[in-house]
């Protein structure tokens, strides 16, 4: 474990109850050694903001109860008030201090939010995104061409109908009385006399501006989708590290104070989640996942973490650790 220059040390109140109870000189019967658990943590507490070393601890205990502790995972904080966290590039979660802040020292609650960004990560919801993306651009696009080659076609069709009836027009209307002409004429020689066919290019920006509303509906489709996977990822994953399930539903309540959250956007509307939410803890309770996670954490050791190359994140180890050095001299002495 390092201590990271970048972050400073943020004394909690936590800290400081800790070093009140340290620093007595009553004579108190001889405590437990700490296990190397509770020194690591306590170190982190120290060495850590106390927003990064809570977000440290819960990715630590999801990472160890999932077997997600085989990858590293960075974390960034964004100083915005926004209900918020997202997922991004290799393994980042960047969680905004609004959403830390509305959610109020509810844990379970900031485990399942973590947990949905990881599940973003393991499903490979970014590249599946950007591949699934393009070919819904290119099937858009084929849709386009073809369709102006229709409309084309169309247009083509009616100019020669036209003509034909233009044609015929002059010539019924040499033949025809006045009052003939003025009941059929409006419906049958209309588009001659008032509106001819739109240009192809009018038809051409009317396809491709319904192409493009029809391309960001699927779009939204598809990421609906992937944010159903990865909320359901995020219960497993909390609920396996062992925090509340109602956690979950607690972080969506926050969620659904927001404008816009009650229907379909890019995500699916809150209360859709929630029931989705409730529907997989029915099928997964959570008592069975928590003893899963149980033994793998006691099987495991606490993670450690460095400053990330990236400069701003505190990236989170692999079970292997982040030292190049360290395993160097592990494999081939010092
Ligand atoms: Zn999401």
């Amino acid at each position: 474990m390092v201590i990271i220059p970048g972050f400073g040390i943020t004394l909690s109140l936590g800290a400081l109850l800790l070093s009140s109870v340290s620093t007595s000189s009553q004579a108190k019967p001889a405590k437990p050694r700490p296990t190397q658990a509770d020194t690591s943590y306590q170190q982190a507490k120290k060495d850590l903001p106390n927003n990064m070393y809570v977000l440290y601890r819960v990715i630590d205990r999801v990472s160890r109860a999932n077997d997600l502790d085989q990858r590293p995972w960075r974390i960034v904080l964004v100083p915005k008030y926004q209900l918020n966290a997202f997922a991004d590039e290799a393994n980042l979660i960047a969680v905004y201090t609004g959403i830390i802040d509305q959610l109020a020292g509810d844990s379970s609650a900031l485990a399942c939010i973590v947990g949905h960004e990881m599940g973003h990560h393991t499903k490979r919801h970014i590249a599946i995104n950007s591949e699934q993306q393009l070919a819904l651009f290119e099937q858009a696009k084929l849709e386009v061409e073809q369709e102006s080659r229709d409309a084309e076609t169309q247009a083509n069709v009616e100019d020669t109908t036209n003509n034909v009836i233009r044609n015929v027009g002059n010539n019924v209307l040499g033949n025809i009385d006045d009052n003939l002409l003025r009941n059929v004429g409006g419906s049958i020689f209309g588009g001659i006399f008032g509106g001819r066919s739109r240009s192809a290019t009018e038809r051409q920006q009317e396809i491709v501006a319904k192409k493009e509303a029809e391309l960001a509906d699927r779009i939204a489709a598809a990421t609906r989708i992937q944010e159903y996977e990865a909320d359901q990822q995020g219960y497993l994953y909390a609920a396996r590290a062992g925090f509340e399930p109602e956690g979950c539903i607690r972080a969506m309540n926050v969620l659904n104070q927001l404008p816009g959250t009650t229907r379909d956007t890019s995500h699916p509307a809150v209360p859709k989640r929630i029931e989705a939410l409730r529907t997989m803890m029915k099928k997964n309770p959570p008592q069975a996942l928590a003893a899963e996670g149980k033994s793998k954490i006691a099987a495991s050791k606490p993670l450690t973490y460095d400053r990330s190359e990236d400069g701003v994140s505190l990236r989170i180890n692999s079970r292997n650790g982040g030292s190049f050095q360290d395993d160097l001299e592990r494999q081939f002495g010092q």
